[in-house]
């Protein structure tokens, strides 16, 4: 099982809402991980996060009768499972060619790099470029989805 995070989302802050400050937390994690040239199940993520904040409801519901959106007191997923490279399975990895005006030699610029999520099958696809790439198939382990 996956830890819970014990920190709760902030809700004090009422210009944006719950649901959204979640959507937040998404966003972040996912550009983090872009930057690093590891997928993100982004899908998977926002429906654990969406039934985590329904049930949440429906359990202050059955407490306290009429709960305010404000007054919820939504736990942390902890987002790093989505990043696991366990969850991924490395589908097709294809080259990207520019062709530049002018030019009559198109160039070789990188890879796409496709996924899917084991989980809920979900596809993703990411751009590489020759020294991301090279990155990308020297590491091994924890940061990549190379596999021995
Ligand atoms: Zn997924």
């Amino acid at each position: 099982m996956e830890m819970m995070n014990k920190d709760y989302i902030d809700v004090k802050d009422r210009k944006r809402s719950t649901k959204e400050k979640l959507r937040q937390e998404l966003i972040q994690e996912e550009q983090r991980c872009n930057k690093l040239k590891v997928p993100f199940c982004f899908r998977c993520a926002k429906l654990d996060y969406e039934d985590l904040y329904n049930k949440t409801i429906l359990e202050a519901q059955r407490k306290e009768g009429n709960v305010k959106e404000e007054d919820l007191k939504v736990p942390k997923i902890n987002l790093k499972k989505y990043s696991d490279k366990n969850r991924f399975k490395l589908i097709s990895e294809t080259e990207v060619w520019d062709r530049q005006r002018g030019s009559s030699e198109p160039k070789h610029i990188g890879y796409n790099v496709s996924y899917v999520c084991n989980e809920r099958g979900c596809g993703h696809s990411m751009f590489m470029n020759l020294e991301q790439y090279d990155k990308f198939k020297g590491v091994k382990g924890n940061k990549t989805l190379i596999s021995e």
